[in-house]
């Protein structure tokens, strides 16, 4: 697994390649927004972790950059920037996952673990969580074991939620996948949808995390 790691803070940047290494990844690093592109198209890293504090670019408009390039390309972004909006932009800008800084290395190796593991995982049609199974071909969702009734737009957003297990999906990217572009949509679509789908699955499964969305937690339920 070949991780690409754009990270200006030589200190940073060299203690992560020590971890990242340590780990088992192969490591290529980058100390600008300029080079992580070109990077990217030469060295066919596996993942990205973007730093989005960058001397020549805006983070967020290198994350675009490598998007346009790599569509699928799972990218962790590093921010220093208090607030959630940034944590926001980042993840409907197409980042795949993020952390604060200062930030646990044990934390980062973990969030890669699960990018890894998912980038394994993709070619699948069953997603399963927990008790929860959820297949992509038939568009089916089984609680344990047994198939649940639910509507065309809670299999898209479980869908959507499961897809990205451990990531935080925002209210506005799941409007965006669960409503065409126009389609009027209340403000409190989502959450109805949630609630409805909260009845049907375990308890916990979906978790709000506030002001931003919701997520599936990755760790094993049971
Ligand atoms: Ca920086």
């Amino acid at each position: 697994m070949n991780i690409l790691l754009v990270e200006d803070d030589a200190a940073l940047a060299r203690a992560l390649q020590k971890a990242l290494r340590h780990e088992g990844f192969s490591v290529n690093h980058v100390d600008c927004g300029r080079d992580a592109i070109d990077s990217v198209a030469s060295a066919l890293p596996d993942m990205v972790v973007l730093d989005l504090g960058l001397p020549d670019m805006d983070g967020l408009a290198v994350l675009k950059q490598l998007r346009n390039d790599r569509q699928t390309l799972p990218v962790l972004i590093l921010t220093a920037r208090e607030g959630v909006n940034d944590k926001v932009v980042g993840l409907d800008g197409g980042a795949d996952d993020y952390l604060s800084k200062p930030f646990e290395m044990d934390e980062l190796l973990a969030r890669l673990r699960v990018l890894a593991r998912r980038l394994s995982t993709s070619t699948s049609s069953e997603i399963t969580y927990g008790a929860v199974t959820l297949d992509t071909a038939s568009h089916e969702i089984c609680v344990d074991e047994h198939s649940i009734a639910c509507s065309r737009r809670e299999y898209m957003l479980l869908k959507a939620l499961m897809e990205n297990a451990g990531r935080i999906q925002t209210r506005e990217a799941l409007e965006s996948k669960l409503y065409g572009w126009g389609e009027e949509v209340a403000s409190n679509t989502i959450e109805v949808h949630i609630s409805h789908l909260r009845k049907k699955l375990p308890d916990g499964f979906i978790q709000t995390v506030r002001g931003v969305g919701y997520t599936i937690n990755n760790k094993p339920l049971r």
